[in-house]
């Protein structure tokens, strides 16, 4: 079933252009695969925002997003639907490691994302985690090796990174750097840097906050690569 699956995925995908004048509306408009596809309409998700019509086309085709959306917009989905068809792509599983790493400013916006996660990936195969230091180190430090996908706080992450031998980030596809903004304001610029800094350059990486700003244009510049800018309506 996901051999033929990823067959139609990966010719729908070719044939995708991204053309501003037909940008799609619902997410059954997308070359997803069957198992997003479910997860989706299992969790009542049918339309599609802003800037998931204009972002998540772009992302499917590999390249990296520079996103600004106020709050509300549905950011959580422009980054997750894209890393969850990347690993489906990849035919990504258990051994192969960790795939993506979402970075969030606070523990409670990670647990979020860890949910809407849990939801619409329901039918895949890679598994998440959680490594936001509610819990003891040790004890996260031995479910990281088996973590294809890892949503965390900054200061957390980089802990691991230095400290936990099994935290290999080799094999890493795609970072995701959410509500960016937020993540310096709470003054977490060195850590982010620090993290950028150990991951593989061949990669595809998504950044997304809900203002503009100097010092988030500034870590744009340190960790995209010829991004998309798309930027939804700034303010009424
Ligand atoms: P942001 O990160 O931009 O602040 P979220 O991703 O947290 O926004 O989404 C805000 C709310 O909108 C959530 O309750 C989410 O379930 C809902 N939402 C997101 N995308 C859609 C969609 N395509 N259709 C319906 N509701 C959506
Ligand atoms: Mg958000």
């Amino acid at each position: 079933r996901d051999d033929e699956d990823l067959e139609n995925v990966k010719e729908a995908l070719q044939g995708l252009e991204l053309d501003p004048n037909t940008r799609p509306s619902k997410f059954s408009d997308l070359p997803l695969s069957q198992r997003t596809a479910f997860g989706l309409q299992q969790s009542h998700f049918k339309d599609l925002t802003d800037i998931q019509s204009r972002s998540i086309p772009a992302a499917l085709k590999g390249k990296d997003i520079l996103g600004a959306a106020k709050t509300g917009s549905g950011k959580t989905l422009a980054f997750l639907v894209p890393v969850l068809e990347l690993l489906f792509r990849e035919q990504w599983s258990k051994q192969d490691g960790l795939g993506a790493l979402i970075i969030s400013p606070t523990r409670e916006l990670a647990a979020q994302i860890f949910e809407v996660l849990r939801k619409i990936g329901r039918n895949h195969l890679p598994s998440a985690g959680l490594i936001e230091g509610g819990m003891n180190f040790k004890e996260e430090a031995e479910r990281i090796p088996f973590m294809n996908i890892i949503i965390g706080t900054p200061g957390r992450l980089l802990q691991h990174m230095d400290r936990t031998p099994g935290f290999s980030v080799g094999n890493l596809q795609v970072l995701v750097l959410d509500e960016a903004d937020r993540i310096l304001d709470m003054g977490f610029q060195k850590e982010v840097d620090a993290l950028v800094d150990h991951l593989p350059t061949a990669r595809q990486t998504m950044l997304f906050s809900a203002t503009q700003t100097k010092k988030v244009s500034d870590l744009a510049r340190l960790s995209l690569k010829e991004p998309e800018y798309i930027a939804v309506h700034q303010e009424a």
